[in-house]
Formats: structure tokens, sequence, C-alpha cells
């Protein structure tokens, strides 16, 4: 089929919630390919999903495998890599125990149903302009009044406050406050990163409240910023953590994670999906991969950095914003004609997230049309007032 088929087909039969113009057919390492065979070189990896790049071999043998010897079976019987991955999520992160999902929303729901059950409390504080994924409860913590008002009253109650600002939090706190949760560094308002002793203050906060601190993990983890994950750079321990996107290389899984003392007790949560044979083979072969790399991304964050300096970018391992307002969808167009795709995020910020395979000449190749397109377009970046 060519994109006119594929276009005219989608027109007529799918809800049209996304605006797209490429049709994709192939993938492979930093780059994809479309149907007229244009090469592209992939910044947005399938938001921030692809961190072994595309079809890395160890993951798709390990998918093919599995998916000849044993695809599904449901959560009724063990099988053997659940608990190798889980074993593996839990020395990596310093949790105790892990819930599978399915994606990033699935695993924000059993964080807000963990964070209920287990303190008796209804209500939470999340963050302006954070996102924790479009199903009610995780959307109701989303802030974006676009996409959550439509769709209320929404479970459960949820209290907004500035990003960064940990006082902010503690004045938010009530006696029925189960929670805290926060990205790390948010990644869909386009790469906002707070300041250095946020998430300490925000433990402390929580700590003397005795309020839980969640963490949505879902784009930062898995090495995304250099460590595997996030919060280890503030030397902290949150009590829940939640993963998806870069956690199966593409296959869809996520998972909740959470301290020793905090768990679901048998029948209090469950998925016929989530942590199957097939997900569980690539998150264990995905961390495999991402082991030899995560080192590495400091260096090609600095690289980032300096090649794009000049857009004033805001740089957290490869997470790398721009603003840039409503031209941002000149640049994406501008970058994608030339061979490089990337994303706008919120607020016309230009995000940036790679895979962490990406080579350093890739890197160079990526920031030259990025800043060829700033400079063909005339177009300056957005002194930062955040
Ligand atoms: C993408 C994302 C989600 C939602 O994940 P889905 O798999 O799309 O449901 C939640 N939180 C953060 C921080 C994300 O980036």
């Amino acid at each position: 089929m060519n994109i006119t088929e594929v276009k005219e087909r989608e027109a007529t039969y799918i809800m049209p919630t996304f605006g797209r113009e490429i049709l994709l057919t192939r993938g492979e390492g930093s780059y994809v390919w479309d149907s007229e065979g244009n090469r592209y070189l992939d910044l947005v990896a399938g938001i921030a999903v692809c961190s072994t790049g595309h079809c890395h071999p160890a993951v798709v043998e390990a998918i093919q495998e599995q998916a000849k010897t044993l695809m599904h079976c449901s959560n009724l019987y063990y099988i053997p890599h659940q608990a190798l991955l889980a074993e593996k999520l839990v020395t990596l992160s310093g949790m105790a125990k892990v819930f599978f999902t399915n994606s990033g929303t699935e695993a924000m729901e059993a964080a807000i149903k963990l964070a209920r059950i287990r303190t008796g409390k209804h209500a939470f504080i999340a963050c302006e302009n954070g996102f924790h994924g479009r199903s009610c409860a995780a959307l109701a913590c989303t802030h974006k009044p676009e996409i959550r008002e439509p769709f209320g009253p929404l479970q459960p109650s949820c209290t907004f406050v500035p990003y960064g600002d940990a006082q902010a939090i503690k004045e938010a706190i009530t006696s029925d406050t189960a929670a805290v949760i926060l990205e790390p560094v948010q990644g869909e308002a386009g790469v906002i990163v707070p300041p250095l002793s946020y998430l300490a203050d925000v433990r402390k906060i929580c700590d003397e409240a005795g309020v839980l601190l969640i963490l949505d993990e879902v784009q930062t983890g898995m090495g995304r910023t250099g460590a595997w994950f996030a919060y280890q750079y503030a030397k902290i321990t949150p009590d829940i953590i939640t993963l998806a996107k870069a956690l199966g290389s593409g296959f869809p899984m996520g998972a909740v994670l959470a301290r020793e003392g905090l768990q679901f007790e048998k029948g209090e949560h469950g998925s016929t999906f989530a942590g199957g044979p097939i997900a569980c083979a690539a998150g264990c072969a995905t961390i495999n991969v991402l082991k030899d790399l995560i080192a590495d991304v400091p260096r090609k964050s600095l690289l980032f950095a300096e090649l794009l300096k000049a857009h004033n970018p805001r740089v957290y391992g490869l997470m790398i914003g721009i603003s840039i307002g409503d031209r941002c969808p000149d640049i994406a167009a501008y970058c994608a004609k030339h061979g490089v795709l990337v994303n706008c995020a919120a607020h016309g910020n230009l995000r940036l997230v790679p895979p962490l395979t990406i080579s350093d000449s890739e890197i160079m190749e990526a920031c030259h049309v990025i800043n060829e397109a700033f400079s063909s377009l005339s177009v300056t970046c957005k002194i930062d007032e955040i």
C-alpha cells in the first residue's frame, strides 16, 4: 500500500486522535525508512521507547525465540522470564517488589491503587504540566486541562502545584493525601528539569507528613538520563516508581515497583496480558543491551549540549528540550524533509529523545540539520522563562 491508500483507509476507519504525515515501513538502529524509501535519523525513537535502537538483534532474537516457544498463558501460571526480569529491576532500582503492566498509564493506575489501598487515604498531589497517561485515574493526575477536563469529574482528587517548588507540595498536603506524584524530569512538558535539590526536598517533606512519594519514571527510566533511574542522581529512595516506554524496546510493557512493605496482596490487582512471556523476554534482553550503553549517555549528552548550544537547550542525559513556541512544527517539518525526525512536546518545546545507541557521527548529522532548520527558517529559541 502506498501513502495515499493508507491515508484514505485511515480517514475512513481510524478515530482521528493523531495527526500524522509519514508512512514508516522499516527501522534499523538509529534510522527508520518511509514507504518512498526515504531514510530518517530518528530522534523521536517511538517517544523515548526504542532506547536500544530499532530492531536491536538481541531483542529481536529474544522475541522470536519466545514467540515460537510460548506466546501467552495468562498470569494463572508461572513462566520463566517474569521473575527473572523482576529480579533485575529490583536489583537495579533498590525497590523490593514488582507488578507488571502493559503500558505507562496502567503502571500509574496500579501505583494510584497501591497508594490508596495501603494508606487508606484518597487524595493526590501532582505537578503543573505533568503527564501521567490517558486512562482515567492517571488522567486525573495529568495537568493539561484540554485533555483532562472534558472527561471530568475524574477520580482520584488531585491538587496541582508548580513543578520544581517543594514548598508548594508541603502546603498542599492534607490529612487525606495518599501520595505525591511527579516526574523526575518532565518529559511531555518538553524536558523541564527541576532544581537540583527538588527530589530530596520533596522526599523529606513526604517523610515528615507520612505521605508516599510516587515517581513516574515512565520516560526518564531505563537509562535515558544516564542512570538506570533519574531519582538515583538525587540519592533518594521513592516509595513507588512506574516504568514503561523503554522497558521492552517497543514491545508494549510497563511496571510498578514499590519499596519493602508496600505491595498488592493476593487478588488486589491483576491483568490478563501483563508480564507475559514475550514482554518479559523482551525486557530481559533490553536490560542486557542497555547496561553497556548507559555509561556513555553523559558524554553523548554533552555532545548534544555543545552542538545545540546556540538554542539554549535543556539537556538531561539523552532528553533534550528547546523552547521554540508557535514555530516548533515548522522546525520539525524542515527536519523531517531533511531526514531527521524530531517531536514537538507541549508549549512548542522541541523534544529530542534519541536511541541510546546513537553514534557520535549520527548526533553530529542530526544537530547539523536542526541548526540548519533554525537558520533557514530564521527561528530563534525563546529565552527560557522556566
Ligand atoms: C508516556 C508517559 C506516560 C503514559 O504512558 P503510556 O504507555 O502512553 O500509557 C506516563 N507518564 C509519563 C511520564 C510518560 O512519559
